[in-house]
C-alpha cells in the first residue's frame, strides 16, 4: 500500500471499486462459463468486463467531487531540494589528449 493520502470523495471511492468490481465480475463470468457453458462461454461473455469497467468510469466521472484531495504527483519531500540534473562530464583538456 502506499502511504499517500486517500481521497474520499464520491468519484475516487467508486473508482477505487474497480479492481474488484473487475475480479467480482471476472468470477462470475467463470461460474457461468462452468455451470452452463454454450452461450455463457467465457468467450462470449467478456465484453461485460469492458461494460463493468465502462458504467463504473462512467459513475466515477458523474459523482460530486465535493472534498476531492489531489493526489500527489511527485515523491519530492517538503524542504529538500531536488537534485541536479546530471551534467555532462567536463570537456577535457588539450594536455590530457596526448
Ligand atoms: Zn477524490
Amino acid at each position: 500500500m502506499s502511504n499517500a493520502v486517500r481521497c474520499h470523495c464520491q468519484s475516487c471511492t467508486i473508482r477505487g471499486l474497480m479492481g474488484p468490481a473487475v475480479l467480482i465480475t471476472v468470477g462470475v463470468l467463470f461460474l457461468l462459463h462452468q455451470l452452463h457453458g454454450g452461450y455463457f462461454d467465457f468467450g462470449n461473455t467478456w465484453p461485460v468486463i469492458l461494460i463493468v469497467i465502462g458504467l463504473l468510469l462512467l459513475a466515477s466521472a458523474f459523482a460530486p467531487r465535493d472534498g476531492h484531495i489531489e493526489a500527489e504527483t511527485s515523491t519530492a519531500v517538503p524542504g529538500v531540494p531536488p537534485p541536479p540534473p546530471a551534467s555532462a562530464p567536463p570537456p577535457v583538456s588539450p594536455a590530457e589528449r596526448q
